[in-house]
């Protein structure tokens, strides 16, 4: 039990306020909030996280609790990756688009290589094989790289808030 005294002690609430405390007592809201929990990355950077599976919001890697089966929302920064029902349709529609392009350029280099001896049955296996895979291999990171771009455009909404130092373990309040 040694090391599991304060497992939260890197969240500690009395920690690093000292200088933004009267931050909570201001009745107008005028001074700006404390500083968001996970700085918010840029465009680029968001996309990326995603082409890597990972969340949008904060860069955490567990995104997945099985190679098909993505989390409901972000263990760290509770950021939930399915705004809404079948909203990721944006997301099949990329794996296709991947699955798809990558295909053709199979096609096209086999059939550039081999001309005029077209070899039909295998360009058709291979071709069958790419169909198959790539969508099944590129499955988890279309939907984070769908994720990071419902994040980008739900993080320019006005209602949108980031979570705060202030309030670090607001669960379930979305
Ligand atoms: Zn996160």
């Amino acid at each position: 039990m040694g090391g599991m005294d304060n497992p939260y002690g890197s969240l500690d609430p009395e920690r690093g306020t000292d200088d933004a405390g009267i931050v909570d007592r201001d009745p107008e809201g005028v001074t700006p909030p404390p500083p968001p929990l996970y700085p918010e990355a840029g465009t680029l950077t968001t996309l990326l996280r995603g082409a890597r599976r990972r969340c949008p919001r904060c860069g955490d890697r567990d995104t997945f609790a099985s190679w098909f089966a993505m989390r409901i929302a972000c263990p760290r920064c509770e950021w939930r990756f399915e705004k809404e029902q079948g909203g990721y349709l944006g997301a099949m529609v990329l794996n296709y688009v991947v699955g798809i392009g990558l295909w053709i350029v199979v096609l096209v280099v086999g059939l550039v290589l081999t001309v005029p001896d077209v070899p039909v049955l295998s360009l058709t296996i291979v071709s069958v094989l790419v169909l198959v895979l790539v969508p099944l291999a590129f499955y988890p990171r279309s939907k984070t790289i769908w994720a990071a771009v419902e994040y980008l455009v739900l993080r320019t909404d006005p209602d949108y808030h980031a979570p705060r130092h202030r309030d670090p373990r607001a669960r379930g309040l979305e």
